[in-house]
């Protein structure tokens, strides 16, 4: 049986400080990643749980390139925190996707590689982020 569940974590707002130039210590980083592994674990555990499942077969993750996620660390945070879970068994799909945003001034959409992109048309800075910040559970099968 499989169910698409969709969530979104707003990662990016709600844990990096807004001043520039801000660098993570290893510490802060391992603690970032490590609470997010456990919030999908306890997301997909929950919805599992809701469907009478034993197990969770496959877990498919969508990772926005401007999340603030950092790849490596999450694949560590999450093989450490689905241990004795539901998840214990489950296959991981990691699936990135791209940043794109909308210009406030020309209304140019465009692929965006960080935060602070102007607009390859007019210039502008007034840029609204349309994708690629987010972190959701796309879908689970659970048996
Ligand atoms: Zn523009």
């Amino acid at each position: 049986m499989r169910f698409i569940y969709r969530t979104s974590f707003r990662v990016f707002q709600k844990t990096y400080p807004k001043r520039k130039n801000y660098t993570y210590s290893l510490i802060e980083a391992i603690m970032h990643e490590l609470s997010i592994a456990q919030s999908i674990v306890e997301l997909a555990e929950r919805e599992a749980r809701n469907h009478q499942a034993d197990s969770i077969e496959e877990l498919e993750l969508e990772i926005g390139a401007l999340a603030g996620i950092e790849w490596n660390a999450l694949e560590f945070a999450l093989e450490s925190a689905i241990k004795g879970s539901l998840l214990e068994d489950a296959r991981v799909v990691r699936l990135k996707i791209a940043g794109e945003g909308r210009c406030g001034d020309c209304e140019n959409i465009f692929p965006v590689e960080n935060l602070f992109s102007a607009c390859p048309v007019c210039g502008s800075y007034a840029v609204k982020i349309i994708k690629g910040k987010e972190l959701r559970i796309k879908s689970i099968v659970v048996k």
